[in-house]
């Protein structure tokens, strides 16, 4: 294979200049995800770097050197930063900068003042390895588990570049002095930029794809949450049941199903307007989100109806929690545009314990132990088993 250091830069150029308008166009229809703009312009940089530095392959390097090292720094240094964006993090990115002011000062010093291409080059390369692997270890640590796949792919090659980064400086640090030079026909220089050139081409669709999963799974959470209260929809409760219900047998534990209702609902909207009434289930659930664990699964099952799964607990547990929450509500009244709403609710509540690990059987009892907590008179908790024992005895 002959490859010639200015053909690759050329490539370079022209490659990170159309990966550029790629990543503009999907940032685009990106829905508010942040991190392809500032992918977009790290790639105009380096298509920038790169054409800057071509004219540099002359005996003659001057300041064209250093506005491309400058450039390739600023966009490595806004890859970075378009990760932070993505993820939603602050940036603290006063290392990012140091970085930067490093290659322009190393640039600068062994181009115009010292001219010494192998200090240039072997320092460069360190600092860009360290950009690089700064940004592998922010996609690969901590993993988002839906979107592995994309962040390992574009994590990767971060983490490759890296390495060829060090290879870079380690080879040209100790390469005898006159195989070092940009022109001579060692074949490690221009193997590393075109592997450099393939990386970012990984690298662009690695950012593409990780906003592509980041859409899929936000649009999934949109079918699967309730607008009003954020809790899980119907349609997700179906799906749910069964893979909460198979985990349950799978493991021997117990389950238990709570059906939660407000109490005289119509008459607080009749009172209050329907907004209020909007208010007070969303306190309902901010109330019920602070009492229940990560594993429990509440969910509306329609109107001011919720549906509570509670695995690994039995019937007797379950009452425990459902009379914190009778309590919390009671006694906590709801505020909204001056007015104040004091809301009840009853709870029902089926274990499986007592009626198997069956879904909809479960439902069925904790509706009936709801129904007979209505009519016992409203802002009370009412178990399945208590209510057949004592249906028994009538
Ligand atoms: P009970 O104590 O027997 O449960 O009486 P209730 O008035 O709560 O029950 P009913 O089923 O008669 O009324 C439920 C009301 O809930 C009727 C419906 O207009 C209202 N509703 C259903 N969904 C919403 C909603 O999203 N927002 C508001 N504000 N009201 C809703
Ligand atoms: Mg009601
Ligand atoms: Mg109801």
């Amino acid at each position: 294979m002959n490859l010639d250091l200015r053909t690759m830069m050329v490539m370079i150029a022209v490659l990170s200049f159309l990966l550029s308008i790629l990543l503009l166009v999907a940032s685009l229809h990106a829905r508010g995800i942040k991190g392809l703009r500032h992918w977009s312009m790290a790639s105009l940089f380096i298509s920038f770097g790169a054409g800057l530095a071509y004219p540099a392959l002359t005996p003659q390097p001057g300041w064209n050197i250093v506005a491309g090292a400058t450039f390739l720094a600023a966009g490595s240094a806004l890859q970075f930063l378009g990760i932070q964006a993505f993820k939603n993090r602050p940036c603290r990115c006063h290392w990012l900068m140091l970085a930067v002011g490093l290659v322009i000062g190393v640039s600068t010093w062994f181009t115009l003042f010292e001219p010494n291409t192998q200090w240039r080059a072997t320092a460069n390369s360190l600092i860009f390895a360290v950009i690089n692997f700064a940004c592998a270890r922010s996609l690969l640590i901590p993993l988002a588990s839906y979107q592995r796949t994309a962040h390992w792919l574009t994590g990767a090659s971060f983490a490759v570049l890296g390495l060829v980064y060090v290879a870079r400086a380690v080879s040209i640090f100790f390469a005898p002095a006159a195989d070092y030079g940009l022109f001579n026909p060692m074949p490690l220089n221009p193997l590393m930029f075109f592997a450099g050139s393939i990386i970012q081409l990984f690298l662009s669709f690695g950012f593409v794809l990780m906003v592509n999963y980041r859409m899929a799974a936000e649009l999934e959470n949109l079918a699967a949450i309730d607008a009003l209260t954020g809790a899980w929809n119907r349609r997700s409760l179906d799906l749910e049941c069964q893979r909460l219900l198979a985990r349950s047998a799978r493991r021997k534990e117990a389950l238990a199903v709570l059906m939660l209702d407000v109490d005289y609902f119509k008459t607080i909207n009749d009172a209050h307007g329907h907004q209020a009434g909007d208010q007070v289930l969303k306190q309902l659930i901010a109330n019920a989100k602070s009492q229940i664990r990560g594993e429990d699964y509440l969910a509306r099952y329609g109107g001011e109806e919720f549906c509570l799964i509670l695995p690994c607990t039995n019937e007797k547990e379950a009452a425990h929690l459902a009379e914190r929450l009778r309590q919390m509500q009671a006694s906590r009244p709801t505020h909204w545009q001056g007015q104040t709403i004091t809301s009840t609710i009853s709870i029902g509540i089926a274990g499986s314990d007592s009626i198997g690990l069956n879904f909809s059987a479960l439902l069925q009892a904790a509706d009936a132990a709801l129904y007979r907590a209505k009519q016992a008179g409203r802002n009370r908790v009412a178990n399945f088993s208590d209510i057949s024992l004592h249906e028994l005895g009538e």
